[in-house]
């Protein structure tokens, strides 16, 4: 058996109420065991087990691994040019994403595998233990096939994204790509995804189509979230609630009906500061979200031409600063706000029986994620109870 106790933890965040105080479930002077890879104890550093391993916190402050709900890391290239013309005056409009299809199409299945095999490393060595990933750059049955295959060999949150744009060749046949996305690629692209998506906004899908390509992965099996009003206020957020999607991502564009349909509602909405940083855009205001009683999560959105970032404490600082999330609410949205997008209750949280996937900050409080934006305050990783 593998056992380590880390104790002296000046501060620890469970995200479980019912072991501490605040809805962070915080806990002072604490420890926690965890053995196989689970956590198996929580509580008063003084009174805490012996253990093969021990790690002596230092004061320091302890949290969950961040669960980083939307990605889009299977793809070749960068598009540094694009963002360099963007920030000296163009708009960002969903068609760049060919560009990174033409790149993708091109690449190896090992090039693929390397350069999201790198921006793992680097999101794990940033606190992330969790990570969804879609396909989407592919956008022929076989390269989005294979871009799922390769997505799998890296997480089990794996997204078919055949609807992230319509392709080039498909321009202005795009019900016939909708059928195809439906038909033969849905096919071959299911036995490895887990989840289905599609970009209902301005230049990529209607709600029409979006929901005839949800409606078809459902029947397949996967299960839906969606890429929703990034662009512009769309009707997608009633599409998302009534086909049960487990989250409506972007929402940089949002109205009091879509405030009320989500607080009716099992749907995450997952904002992706990111993308607002790196495309110039308003930020949507959280606070409008949270205090209607919506679950919200933040993810980083990770991807070549409008976030290309794979760092959750930034998230968390852009969301605080700039979303009008506090430290606690923006700290709970990129841990267990992100596990209930991905409905997993094994992660995002340090409860008796949860994965044993934490971070030990360099300082001894949470809040400095967000007030001491771009500095690396990760100081050890522990992923399944092991350290990396
Ligand atoms: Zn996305």
């Amino acid at each position: 058996m593998s056992q380590i106790l880390v104790k002296n933890i000046g501060l620890l965040v469970t995200n479980n109420p019912s072991l501490g105080s605040t809805q962070l479930g915080i806990l002072k002077n604490a420890a926690l065991l965890a053995e196989n890879g689970q956590i198996t104890w929580v509580g008063d550093s003084q009174s805490a087990p012996t253990a093969q391993n021990v790690i002596d916190a230092d004061g320091k402050c302890v949290i969950p691994g961040f669960v980083d709900s939307h990605t889009h890391l299977i793809f070749a290239g960068d598009r540094s040019n694009e963002f360099s013309a963007r920030m000296a005056g163009q708009s960002y409009a969903a068609g760049g994403i060919a560009d990174t299809v033409t790149k993708t199409r091109a690449a190896t299945d090992d090039d693929l595998l390397a350069n999201a095999n790198r921006l793992i490393h680097e999101s794990l060595h940033s606190g992330t233990t969790t990570i969804e990933i879609k396909s989407g750059y592919g956008l022929t049955v076989i390269d989005e096939e294979r871009s799922l295959k390769i997505a799998k060999q890296l997480t089990p949150e794996t997204t078919f994204l055949g609807a992230h744009v319509v392709p080039s060749e498909f321009k202005a046949k795009s019900n016939d790509y909708v059928d195809l996305v439906c038909g033969q690629m849905l096919n071959q692209a299911k036995p490895y995804a887990k989840w289905i998506d599609v970009f209902c906004d301005r230049g990529a899908f209607t709600p029409e189509q979006g929901r005839k390509i949800l409606t078809a992965g459902i029947a397949a099996g996967l299960k839906p979230r969606i890429h929703a009003n990034q662009l512009e206020q769309g009707d997608a957020v009633a599409l998302a609630v009534e086909l049960g999607c487990a989250s409506v991502d972007h929402l940089t564009y949002f109205n009091q009906s879509d405030i009320e349909k989500l607080a009716n509602s099992k749907t995450v909405a997952t904002l992706l500061p990111g993308a607002e940083f790196s495309t110039r855009s308003k930020y949507p205001d959280a606070r409008k979200l949270i205090d209607a009683g919506i679950t919200v999560a933040i993810a980083s959105d990770c991807n070549p031409g409008s976030s290309y970032t794979t760092s959750m404490p930034l998230m968390i600082a852009l969301a605080v600063r700039e979303m009008f999330f506090t430290p606690e609410q923006a700290l709970w949205s990129a841990t267990k706000g992100g596990a209930l997008a991905l409905q997993r209750e094994d992660v995002g949280h340090l409860s008796i029986g949860a994965k044993a996937d934490f971070v030990i900050l360099r300082e001894s409080s949470y809040i400095h994620l967000a007030y001491r934006p771009g500095v690396n305050l990760v100081e050890q990783v522990f992923l399944h109870g092991k350290s990396i």
